[in-house]
């Protein structure tokens, strides 16, 4: 990236950061790199530093300096899934016997991460909810508390961290602040620039946009954290492919206008559930009455295509809605250009039921795609008829 784009807005630096157009052919877009190996002029000469495309492969290199690039980052790197990224920066980071302390509403598949995988290694784990700074204190345990691991806006209850204030905490503590940004893209919200050390992305959702690719993603700022993760990025293989990286690499060049109108349809979809008979609560941190409204209006530029409410029918209603809907296609994932309705309940929360994560049985969760705003408004007026 040149010095002119370095200081260029947001949408200039998703479409042109990490690529020059080919020296030889001009080619305007990356060419996915569909090789394992690269050729070397003689043992070690190797061109550009390429020699095995588990270690680095340039579509991928293209993809995690766009990353880098969009979260204000110094290096980013582009993981087969989020909760590759997520496995790959704990075993980086932490050593058995570590503490990390979880968002109590946490992506259920993260929670299975620590609860059922890292925990046989030997981390343990405690629950804080990430709007609450002194609860977030009161779970570290001093000495040993590595990470503290925040999602904000949180999935599926929308609730608010405020990055800047638990960033001061895990430091206090000698720990690390993760923010995991998927909710926000790095549109909405950039946590490197709050004082988090690591962002972690699962580019599944708002980066890739299209539904059609999972990823992962982290970036950081400081070299060191920097140097662990490209060692264990290499060490452990959990990479994004050539073909993913390149998908991911296209949603991001339009992620400013698409979360624009997702933010917008989504405005749309709260005001009409606020008013809605059959809805008992509707969770957008864009409410006033939102109780992390006033902190995600400094820490976001937007808030976000996702909303989740609770029906007055309890789970059975709920049920219903979600099987109702036809514009908006029932299934897990997110951040697509497409709406999405789901039950996180029965469907991408089912992993924590039973724990302190659990999530109320009448609560729908809508990713609100691009589509007409009416359509959807009408959708949905058909649903919770
Ligand atoms: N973090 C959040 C907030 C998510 O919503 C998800 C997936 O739904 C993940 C992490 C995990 O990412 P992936 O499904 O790409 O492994």
């Amino acid at each position: 990236m040149t010095e002119h784009q370095h200081k260029s807005g947001f949408e200039t630096r998703a479409i042109h950061a990490g690529y020059e157009p080919d020296p030889v052919t001009g080619a305007v877009i990356p060419p996915i790199h569909a090789t394992s190996t690269f050729k070397q002029d003689g043992v070690g000469g190797l061109r550009g530093g390429y020699e095995y495309s588990r270690s680095a492969n340039p579509t991928r290199t293209v993809l995690e300096a766009n990353l880098a690039a969009l979260e204000e980052g110094e290096r980013g790197f582009a993981f087969a899934s989020g909760l590759a990224a997520e496995d790959t920066l704990v075993r980086a980071l932490c050593r058995p016997g570590d503490h990390v302390v979880l968002p109590d509403d946490a992506y259920g598949g993260t929670f299975r991460l620590f609860d059922k995988v890292e925990r046989a290694w030997g981390l343990v784990h405690d629950p804080a909810p990430a709007s609450d700074p002194e609860a977030v204190r009161a779970a570290i345990r001093p000495g040993a508390t590595r990470l503290v691991w925040v999602e904000t806006p949180t999935n599926p209850l929308l609730g608010i961290g405020d990055i800047q204030v638990l960033a001061g905490i895990a430091h206090d503590a000698g720990a690390l602040l993760v923010v995991d940004n998927t909710f926000a893209s790095p549109y909405l919200q950039q946590p490197l620039t709050l004082g988090a050390d690591v962002v972690m992305h699962s580019t599944t959702k708002y980066c890739g946009g299209h539904s059609d690719v999972v990823g992962g993603a982290l970036v950081v700022r400081d070299h060191d954290l920097a140097e662990a993760l490209a060692f264990h990025q290499n060490a452990m293989g959990a990479v994004a492919g050539p073909f993913d990286a390149w998908l991911v690499l296209r949603g991001l060049k339009t992620l400013g206008v698409r979360m624009d109108r997702h933010c917008e349809n989504a405005e749309r979809v709260v005001e009409y559930l606020s008013g809605h008979p059959a809805v008992a609560e509707v969770f957008y941190p864009g409410l006033e009455s939102h109780p992390g409204h006033e902190v995600a209006r400094r820490q976001m530029r937007r808030f976000g295509g996702i909303v989740s409410f609770r029906v007055t029918g309890g789970e059975q209603q709920a049920l219903a809605v979600c099987a109702r809907t036809e514009v908006f296609t029932l299934g897990e994932s997110l951040g697509g250009v497409e709406s999405l309705i789901e039950h996180p309940g029965r469907m991408t929360h089912a992993s924590v039921a039973g724990t302190a994560l659990e999530v109320p049985s009448d609560l729908v969760r809508l990713s609100v795609g691009i589509e007409t705003a009416d359509d959807l408004l009408a959708d949905l007026e058909r649903a919770l008829a």
